[in-house]
């Protein structure tokens, strides 16, 4: 029998109302135990005294049920709303964990248990994860639309396709060329072409997916000097600054996360170690130098009260700039070679380079269609090896169906880890650790 778990499902701390959620096949006992009765009809809330095995009330609380397997795991379900007290929830939990059989929840449990019991795949329980840590409104639709099939659809019908052309190979192996139809293998190779064909534009989709997943980095650009972090400094003020500095030490910020046209953007300050000695001052630059090149996209910041220092700037960041941008306008005029102006001191302008980047980053990450993209790492290798087992395939002489079934059958398995058709257990620990408890 497997365990009953419990977690607090709600983010801890203070708070109006907190979710304890339970399930298992003693989520029942659960519920006499706290409660006194049995379990309420499904899905309709009574409020209940919730006490502990010493028969001390802990909280008035709501007491929801859900049985197998129409609830969220598969399994029975019973949640508790209680006061979303630190003192509260500790009761609650500590009342759960007297009882035999229970035990709390590790990281992503619910989620992986609903999984097991085939409520929905590998694709749509990371979507969920990707759900609960969205920051931004372009970071929540890729996830809801994930979590509500549409890339395990589009793997699974990949995978379906696939199948069905193992069969036909195998079919030419059982019975012999002699037997088969000519055209049988020709429909095999056809097939093949064509999915090797979508699954090459799915993964050729400039990353957008991934990017709108993880938020794009932009690299601030330009001489010492210039007000690169400045600038840095005043975008993480204003109101599109989404989450704190990240790297900020007793320096300044170099890091800041915004919300740009609702995609998360991180801008990075590559002045580096500027005003250390010459040596750190080469590395620093090295490192500048990296970072504008990792970077999505590069906003090059230009000194119009020194336009001379132009010139310090590397011509390979020079003519990768993404948008030119010439601070302290409240002391010099824009040079004619043109660009935006801003002045960070006084906040001049930057409005207009909120736009334009918004701009640049709507251009690089918008959808030209509506086919699902790809949202991470461990999707793009499946796909890749699924895409090298067909080339693979297609490259098959003719008399050697066994060679072609089987790179089909290496095509069919990198799809099916991707949703969790074939047999992933190994993988289920990976996916699951990034989860928090109670979810
Ligand atoms: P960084 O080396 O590019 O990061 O430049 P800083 O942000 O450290 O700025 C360098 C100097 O320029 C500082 O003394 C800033 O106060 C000053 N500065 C930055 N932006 C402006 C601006 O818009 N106008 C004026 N007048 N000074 C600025």
């Amino acid at each position: 029998m497997t365990a009953t778990i419990f977690a607090l499902s709600s983010a801890p701390g203070r708070a109006g109302v907190a979710v304890i959620r339970v399930s298992g096949d003693r989520a029942r006992d659960a519920v006499e135990a706290l409660t006194g009765r049995a379990p309420p009809a499904p899905r309709q809330a009574v409020l209940a005294g919730l006490r502990d095995g010493a028969g001390t009330l802990i909280d008035h609380g709501l007491c929801l049920w859900f049985g197998a397997p129409a609830s969220f795991t598969g399994e029975d379900v019973c949640e508790f709303q209680i006061h979303g007290g630190r003192a509260v929830i500790a009761a609650l939990l500590g009342a759960l964990g007297q009882i035999e059989g229970l035990r709390p929840a590790r990281p992503g449990e619910f989620t992986r248990r609903a999984v097991e019991h085939g409520k929905f795949d590998l694709t749509a329980a990371e979507a969920l994860g990707d759900l609960v840590a969205a920051e931004t409104e372009q970071q929540r639709l890729l996830a809801l639309r994930q979590q509500e099939g549409a890339l395990g659809e589009l793997y699974e019908r990949w995978r379906r396709q696939l199948i069905r052309a193992l069969a036909w190979a195998e079919a030419v192996i059982d019975f012999g060329e002699e037997e088969v139809p000519e055209s049988v293998w020709t429909k095999v190779t056809r097939d093949a072409r064509v999915l090797a064909n979508e699954m090459q534009q799915h993964l050729n989709d400039g990353q957008r997916g991934e990017l709108i997943r993880d938020g794009l980095t932009i690299a601030v650009v330009g001489p010492p000097n210039a007000g690169k972090s400045s600038l840095v400094n005043i975008l993480a003020r204003r109101d599109v600054a989404i989450v704190a500095p990240t790297a900020g030490t007793t320096r300044d910020l170099i890091e800041v996360r915004l919300d740009l046209s609702g995609y998360a953007v991180t801008l990075v300050d590559t002045a580096g170690l500027r005003e250390a000695g010459e040596e750190i001052e080469a590395e620093g630059i090295r490192r500048s130098l990296a970072r504008a090149r990792s970077a999505d996209l590069r906003l090059l910041l230009l000194d119009a009260s020194a336009p001379q220092t132009s010139d310090l700037v590397p011509l390979e960041v020079r003519s990768t700039a993404d948008i030119v941008v010439w601070n302290k306008v409240d002391r010099a005029r824009v040079p004619d070679a043109g660009g935006l102006a801003i002045s960070a001191r006084t906040g001049e302008g930057v409005p207009d380079i909120i736009e334009a980047l918004a701009e640049r980053v709507r251009e690089r990450l918008e959808s030209p269609s509506e086919a699902p993209v790809l949202t991470r790492a461990r999707h793009r290798k499946a796909v890749e090896e699924a895409v090298t087992a067909l080339k693979r395939a297609l490259l098959v002489p003719e008399g050697a169906p066994e060679l072609m079934a089987e790179d089909l059958r290496l095509a069919g398995r990198a799809l099916g880890q991707i949703t969790g058709a074939v047999d992933v257990e190994e993988l289920l620990d990976v996916i699951f650790k990034d989860f928090c408890i109670g979810k």
